[in-house]
């Protein structure tokens, strides 16, 4: 569970906030309010996922797609959850 900006309880599941993106909502399961991502800090935190798997796309080895494409797969899941924060929704 994440911190909601609203009462600062822990109210906002893992994996809603794993989806979150800029426009979608996540709604506090302790004060009912919802809070969202910003784009700039959403974008952010995709960037490094995003950048390995284009990265894959042009080498040669298979062992190495694969290494990039599951590298960039787990950073696209983490980086935003962990690290992007949440800002009250207006
Ligand atoms: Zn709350």
């Amino acid at each position: 569970m994440f911190r909601c900006p609203h009462c600062e309880k822990s109210g906002i599941q893992a994996f809603r906030k794993a989806i979150l993106s800029p426009g979608l909502l996540a709604t506090c399961q302790s004060c009912k309010q919802t809070s969202s991502i910003r784009y700039t800090g959403w974008l952010t935190a995709m960037l490094p996922g995003t950048a390995l798997m284009i990265g894959a796309l042009f080498t040669e080895s298979e062992t190495m797609e694969w290494a990039l494409n599951i590298g960039g797969i787990a950073l696209v899941i983490a980086l935003p959850l962990f690290f992007a924060p949440l800002h009250k929704a207006d």
